[in-house]
């Protein structure tokens, strides 16, 4: 099986050997002879991993935490969902401008949680508490959360569970793209797969330690394949150059590789955005890195978790807006857009 993430370290909590899930891991790893530890808590890694801030950061991201989820009340996920899924924490990507570095901060080390199957009970809960509703659970809220796979299966575990369940849906969406594990599950087309692409030039620029579009389009084809309800997210669009330019070639990409009978899928798109928390970081691990944070030429605007965000000024967005609708319409007339931010 091809595995997309290994890690240098891993820590496990105490209470994630009370699982047999996670003894099996543990035994699996030291088997495997990756440097093991133990941790009171997942939320708190004690552990030098770097002499400078960057250094320390980019070990963190192959650090791999096997925790227990106790706080079982999942957030709500606005605009993609309900509720998170809180299967994992963390990514091994070290995408520039990526969005956790709000949210994580100072512990970007990977967290995969060992009580799959309680979480997976919560989510039923959820469900049965809001009959007749149908039920949305995002996957990749706080993660990119394929990473997980080999150590507690939980992406798969979803899968097969939300294949059962009538009132309850599933989405996940990544940028990596170690699908195998996913092709033969009983889905039962209740996973929606989106992956998160973008022009070669940004995944260059941007998108460090991700695989590159191509080899992105080619597990989006198994996943096509696979008949999972599908999609693509384009983010974070980039306003800035050429960008016309940039996203035709990238949308013209699209149409020739998508399969032919393949005639219904979803566009999720997300301007650049930051937030000053975010800014603040991602300056001091890389400084003079060229990425486009000047509040100055961004409208400031308070998001649902009580913190503001500065977007591109809202005539540009409208104007991206327009653009994207009209030419993913032309190539695509069976897509559905299903939100522009
Ligand atoms: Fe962040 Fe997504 Fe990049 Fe991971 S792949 S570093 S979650 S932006």
């Amino acid at each position: 099986m091809k595995i997309g993430f290994w890690p240098a370290r891993v820590f496990f909590e105490p209470e994630a050997l009370n699982y047999a899930r996670g003894r099996k891991l543990y035994q699996l790893l030291e088997k495997r002879g990756i440097s093991l530890g133990m941790t009171a808590s997942h939320n708190r890694v004690r552990v030098n991993l770097g002499n400078s801030e960057r250094e320390a950061f980019e070990e963190a991201k192959r650090t791999l935490v096997i925790g227990v989820r106790r706080g079982l009340k999942f957030q709500s996920c606005k605009p993609s969902a309900h509720y998170q899924l809180p299967l994992a924490t963390g990514c091994p990507g070290l995408c520039r401008y990526c969005y956790l570095q709000t949210t994580l901060g100072r512990k970007p080390y990977l967290r995969a949680y060992i009580n799959v199957e309680e979480i997976l009970e919560r989510a039923a809960d959820y469900i049965r508490q809001r009959e007749p509703e149908e039920i949305v659970f995002e996957g990749a809220a706080v993660s990119d959360p394929l990473f997980i796979e080999p150590f507690t299966g939980g992406v798969s575990e979803a899968i097969k569970f939300f294949g059962e369940e009538k009132r309850g849906r599933f989405r996940l969406a990544t940028k990596f793209t170690a699908v195998e594990p996913f092709l033969q599950l009983p889905h039962r087309g209740r996973t929606h797969f989106r992956f998160s692409i973008n022009a070669p030039d940004i995944i260059r620029r941007w998108e460090h330690k991700t695989p590159s579009l191509q080899r992105r389009l080619d597990a989006a084809l198994k996943i096509i394949e696979a008949g999972y309800p599908f999609g693509f997210l384009l983010a974070p669009l980039f306003l800035e150059g050429d960008w016309r330019k940039r996203y035709l070639a990238l949308l013209e990409q699209l149409a020739d590789i998508l399969p032919g009978k393949m005639t219904s899928f979803t566009f999720e798109l997300i301007t650049h955005r930051f937030t000053a928390k975010a800014r603040r970081q991602i300056e001091a691990l890389y400084p003079g890195s060229g990425l486009d944070m000047d509040p100055g030429r961004r409208q400031f605007r308070y998001g649902q978790f009580g913190y503001g965000k500065y977007l591109y000024p809202p005539s540009l967005r409208r104007e991206a807006e327009d653009f994207f609708r009209r030419e993913i319409k032309r190539r695509f007339p069976g897509s559905t857009m299903e939100y522009f931010i």
